[in-house]
Formats: C-alpha cells, structure tokens, sequence
C-alpha cells in the first residue's frame, strides 16, 4: 500500500502545476521525473568480483575447472561483447592479478574462464617480473583493489629451460635478464642424480613460481602490508599445458620475508 501515496502524487502533479504555472523551462524539465528511466542494460552485465581474497582464490579456482571441463561459461557469450565493453567504459575493478608467463599456451582469461575486467594480467617470459611488472600488481592491489595475485608458471617454459641450458653462461642479446629476472633459481634447485633433464625441468618450473612469488614480498613493503592485514593473499601455481589444469601451490607468509630495509 506504500505505493498509493505516490501514484495519487503523480496523478496530481500536473493539476498542482496548472494551479501554480511554472517558468517554461521549469515545468519542461520536470516532465522526465514522472516517467522514470529503465536501467540501461549494460550496467547488469559487468557483476562485482569476489571481496574477499579467498572468494577470490575459489572464483579462479572454479573458473579453471570449467575449463579443464570444457563447461566455460563467462568466456563464450559473444552477444554480450558490447554490453560488456559499454560497462568497462566506467572503470575496472579486477579481483585478481595474474603474473604469468608470455607463453602463447598460456591463455590467462580462458584458462580461469574470465572475461574482460575481473583479471589484471602480467605476463614476461620466465613469469619472472621486472620492476616495472612489481609496480603493475602494486597499482592493481592500490589502487583497483585486486584481492589475490597468482604467480603461475607452466610446464614446458622455454624461459626456464634456456635459463637451465645457460647454466650461468650469458644468453645472446637481452635475453641476459632472464637470467637476472632467475637469479639464484638454479642454485636453489640442483639436478638430483637420479632425475633426467625433462624432470629437473619441473621442478625449476615449480620452484621458480615459489621464489618469484616470494620475491614480490621481498621486493615491495606495499605488497608486505597487506598480506600482513589479510587484505591480499599471494600464491604461487603452475599451469599444465596437456590437461589444462592449474596447480594452486602453498600461499607465500609475509612473516617469511625479509625485514624492511630503513
Ligand atoms: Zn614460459
């Protein structure tokens, strides 16, 4: 019965405003209240993400296993691309960071089946970021409140595997930063006696995700502080280029890093 009021009040507003004329201009401007607008469509297409960063963790999560399903559901409605784009005009508030290898196996958005605007992604070869890459996932957790950073490296990473070829030997051209963005990488993981080349591979792929992880809260104080105040969780992962599945591997603590330098 609310709503009576309010429908008597519409119908009488216009005797109201006979009885007591009104500037042109006035009385043309308040014509559009009576009728009210319908939502544009294109603000429901765009929802907001996890708030949480373990919400966040199982959104990918679940993500990744519709894709392994081939069940992908956020990623296969292309009558929905310009309602989604007229959205993101507005803004963006990803609800994680992706820190991943350039490999073009390792498609980001499908393999988590996430459209435009919920993944900030990060990609250098190695999955290894530079500083400009460290200011990236600081600005995306600052600024556009991401909740989780994945640092995902993947099977088969030719990053890797020329890095370990090097054997500390100085790669041509530029490539010479991979093996900075590796650094100590080789050392921390030697051949075991009894594993092959293919299987040493593995687990420098694994180990790098690790330490790259556990870099970034060496590296930045921002980044520290707020896995400190459970605001962000970092975690390293590895992608599986054959079956498609992504290995979420232990969270990297804020209590194992280093102190900061003053
Ligand atoms: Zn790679």
């Amino acid at each position: 019965m609310r709503a009576l009021p309010l429908i008597l009040l519409l119908a009488v507003l216009p005797l109201v405003a006979d009885e007591h004329p009104a500037p042109a201009a006035a009385k043309a401007k308040a014509q559009p209240k009576v009728v009210t607008a319908p939502q544009a469509p294109a603000e429901a297409s765009v929802d907001a993400g996890p708030s949480t960063p373990k919400a966040a963790l199982a959104e990918l999560s679940a993500g990744n296993a519709r894709f392994v399903a081939g069940k992908r559901v956020r990623t296969l409605d292309t009558g929905q691309d310009a309602a989604m784009r007229a959205a993101l005009v507005k803004g963006q508030a990803p609800f994680a960071v992706v820190i991943t290898c350039s490999d073009s196996r390792v498609p980001d958005a499908l393999l988590f089946d996430q459209e435009a605007g919920r993944l900030f992604t990060i990609r250098e070869a190695g999955n290894a970021p530079d500083l400009q890459g460290l200011a990236s996932a600081e600005y995306a957790v600052e600024h556009l409140g991401s909740k989780v950073i994945v640092v995902m490296g993947h099977t088969s990473c030719g990053a890797v595997k020329a890095v370990r070829e090097a054997n500390g030997k100085p790669l041509p051209g530029n490539l010479w930063a991979l093996q900075a963005g590796m650094a100590g990488l080789l050392e921390s993981t030697p051949q075991d006696p009894n594993e092959d080349a293919k299987a040493h591979l593995a687990h420098l792929e694994e180990a790098n995700a690790r330490r790259q992880a556990q870099a970034l809260l060496d590296r930045s104080p921002l980044l520290r502080d707020l896995v400190t105040a459970a605001k962000v969780t970092i975690v390293p992962a590895l992608y599986n280029l054959a079956s498609g599945k992504v290995q979420f591997l232990k969270a990297v603590a804020a209590a194992a890093a280093a102190p900061a330098h003053h």
